[in-house]
């Protein structure tokens, strides 16, 4: 393709992107991620509009060290704004050191520009060096979406070798370069350089888009007291469960705090609030991660242990009602001597319908609250056909 012509599209494609993404910070000025990209494209297109200036009669501190500069600027507002956007830990020491490595950068650029062939290899390589920190950020992040991880770590490696491809041919071309730092041979690094770059910045929106939608699932799927599973959401993975695995025996325990009403009346709802979440951490710390946990009413819990002997769930629901009657004595500063009952059943998806097996969970609950409370009763399922 005509050089010129790709880097006049690129460089239009840039600025709409930058524009674009300046947009949606300015909707989401929380989502600082978005300034940094939108910043990254205007960098990028000065920086490159800066280079094409080397075939003119203009000082080689402009066209080279300049336009160098804020290529390198470009990749780390990349970096910036993907630091923001997965929530990565930058703790002092990590920003220091970074900071160290752009100084020593720009001075190597700096004391470089005077000689074309120097000053490619020393901008290709800062550029392939913070591509690959961008990998290894995208890598170490606590977003894990592997469409997402996947597909930018791919570019940027790919960007990174196209890059140490470009310097390598400097090397091997250091007398026959032309006006613009580059031997003849590295056009098609070039194009690949402005071409990756442009994919990043279409990324970029993207990821965010994957971002929200991500978030917008995990609140329509969790209590916002709890942090539980909410009703609809408990009751759809136990529907995969039944769908799934027919033959994988699951323990089913229904919880209901004792005389809730009555700690509500006495201490308030702020205090019967604090409670119910920390009867919920409790149940979570108790069970296995993969133990589905859900808050299916008021002061109700339903809990799937899946793959587990029966003794072995009966030993856990009673470390329950012994760990919250221990750890729910005194919650803030109000003796509340808050207690559980739990109902539970052994079922066999292939055998028993969730209806029947909810059922019997119930009516043993409803037994160990006539029993006296903060206690476990275990029911019995009559085999029925599976539905
Ligand atoms: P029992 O031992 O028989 O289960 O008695 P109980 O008082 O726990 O049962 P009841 O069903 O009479 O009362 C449940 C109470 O739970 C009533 C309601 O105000 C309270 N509750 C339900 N959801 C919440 C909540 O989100 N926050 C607070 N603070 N209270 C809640
Ligand atoms: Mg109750
Ligand atoms: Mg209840």
């Amino acid at each position: 393709m005509h050089l010129p012509t790709l880097i006049v599209i690129t460089l239009l494609t840039n600025l709409l992107i930058g524009f674009y993404l300046s947009i949606l910070y300015r909707r989401r000025p929380k989502d600082k991620c978005f300034k940094y990209w939108a910043l990254s494209c205007g960098c990028f297109v000065f920086g490159i509009s800066a280079s094409v200036s080397r075939g003119y009669d203009v000082p080689a501190f402009f066209s080279f060290f300049v336009a160098d500069f804020f290529l390198i600027v470009t990749a780390v507002l990349v970096l910036l704004g993907l630091i923001r956007f997965s929530r990565f830990r930058f703790t002092k020491a990590k920003r220091q050191r970074s900071i160290a490595i752009l100084c020593l950068m720009t001075l190597a650029l700096f004391f470089s520009y005077h000689s074309p062939a120097l000053v490619t290899l020393v901008g290709s390589l800062s550029v392939a060096m913070l591509f690959i920190a961008g990998a290894w950020l995208i890598r170490h992040s606590v977003f894990n979406e592997p469409i997402y991880t996947g597909t930018l770590q791919f570019i940027f490696i790919l960007h990174s070798v196209v890059l140490i491809v470009q310097a390598a041919l400097v090397c091997f071309h250091w007398d026959n370069i032309n006006y613009s730092g580059l031997p003849d041979q590295a056009i098609y690094t070039l194009l690949s350089h402005v071409t990756l770059t442009t994919l990043t910045a279409l990324l970029l929106p993207w990821l965010s888009f994957l971002k929200l939608e991500r978030s917008l699932t995990i609140k329509s799927q969790r209590d916002g007291l709890t942090k539980l599973a909410n009703r609809t959401f408990f009751f759809s993975q136990v529907e995969r469960h039944w769908l799934q695995y027919p033959q994988v025996k699951v323990v089913l325990m229904m919880i209901d705090i004792d005389h809730f009403k009555e700690i509500n009346d006495k201490f308030g709802h702020h205090v019967g609030d604090i409670a119910l979440k920390a009867v919920a951490d409790i149940m979570s710390k108790g069970l296995r991660s993969h133990d589905l946990i859900g808050r299916i009413g008021g002061e109700e819990f339903a809990v799937i242990l899946y793959n587990i002997e029966l003794d072995v769930a009966q030993q856990i629901a009673n470390r329950l009602c012994n760990q919250v009657m221990k750890q729910m004595a005194v919650i803030d500063g109000h003796n509340i001597n808050l207690t559980i009952s739990i109902g539970m059943v052994q079922v066999l998806p292939a055998r028993n319908q969730i209806h029947g097996a909810f059922k019997v969970a119930d009516e043993a609950l409803y037994h160990s609250k006539h029993s006296g409370r903060n206690t476990v009763t275990l029911g019995q399922l009559n085999e029925v056909s599976s539905e």
